[in-house]
């Protein structure tokens, strides 16, 4: 593979980018937790070719299923992940839990759009083409989840479900969680010209000086905060990924296209 050329990310709070052994970006805050594997990955590296070129990580856009599976064994095989477990998302709030004791439990592609575990060993798969990959982390209690959050999500306010399942099923506090929110639409590229219709009321706040452009990772900040996030606690990628087509799938602004993953595991 041709080495790619990524631009110095000009803010500091932006990612950290790794080209071995499979290209992905990774977070600073969760550097210090070896108990913690993460990746937000490229659409470079994996075998799909024509408009999924080349690590898609979804069955349900028109690639190839082998280049798919094939896919999510390389991903598996790059975090030394026991068992990968990804979902249907539908742009719902069905959120699954898999606890340490029902691991072994047979859950195949769950219809949900966030996972939940205590269990090492397994890996949690979010997969994005502008939408958010959320990860969220309890250090402490070694609890770790990951989010699928589009504006649908945003206005079902999945981000504030999925802490209060942490809290309620894992005994996490939000003020013990790490939350970091991937390369999506950007406030340049989130424009939604029916957002009158579309939208609640609740999403005007991230609208764009009156535009029909909206900040919707800056709606993802606020509802963590109000979740009983600290601030300090938490960091919001830069990248948009319909500019950074050479880095990530992204639906606007290529349609058909493939899903780039973020994956998170207990080590
Ligand atoms: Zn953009």
């Amino acid at each position: 593979m041709d080495p790619i050329s990524i631009k110095r990310p000009s803010d500091p709070y932006d990612l950290i980018w790794n080209e071995q052994p499979l290209p992905h970006f990774c977070y600073s805050l969760f550097s210090p937790y070896a108990r913690l594997s993460h990746a937000v990955l490229t659409r470079h590296g994996g075998m799909s070719g024509g408009p999924y070129h080349s690590l898609n990580t979804s069955f349900g856009v028109g690639d190839h299923p082998d280049h798919v599976a094939a896919n999510l064994h390389i991903i598996r095989d790059f975090l030394g992940a026991r068992r990968l477990i990804h979902m249907k998302q539908v742009h719902g709030t069905r959120i699954l839990a898999v606890h340490r004791e029902d691991e072994k439990k047979e859950v195949f592609m769950p219809s949900a759009d966030a996972l939940i575990t205590d269990a090492p060993g397994l890996a949690l798969l979010v997969k994005q083409a502008d939408c958010q990959g959320v990860i969220l982390f309890d250090p402490g209690r070694r609890v770790v989840a990951v989010v699928h959050c589009g504006w649908r999500g945003n206005a079902n306010n999945i981000l504030s479900k999925t802490t209060a399942r942490m809290q309620q099923e894992f005994g996490c506090r939000a003020c013990d969680l790490l939350a970091c929110i991937g390369p999506s639409l950007g406030p340049c590229c989130a424009e939604f010209v029916d957002h009158e219709k579309l939208f609640p009321e609740a999403l005007k706040v991230v609208q764009v000086n009156g535009t029909a452009f909206f900040d919707l990772k800056a709606f993802s900040r606020r509802q963590l905060l109000d979740a009983g996030l600290k601030k300090e606690h938490i960091q919001v990628s830069g990248l948009c990924t319909r500019c950074r087509t050479d880095l990530f799938y992204s639906y606007r602004g290529e349609g058909r296209t493939g899903r780039f993953g973020t994956v998170a595991m207990l080590t």
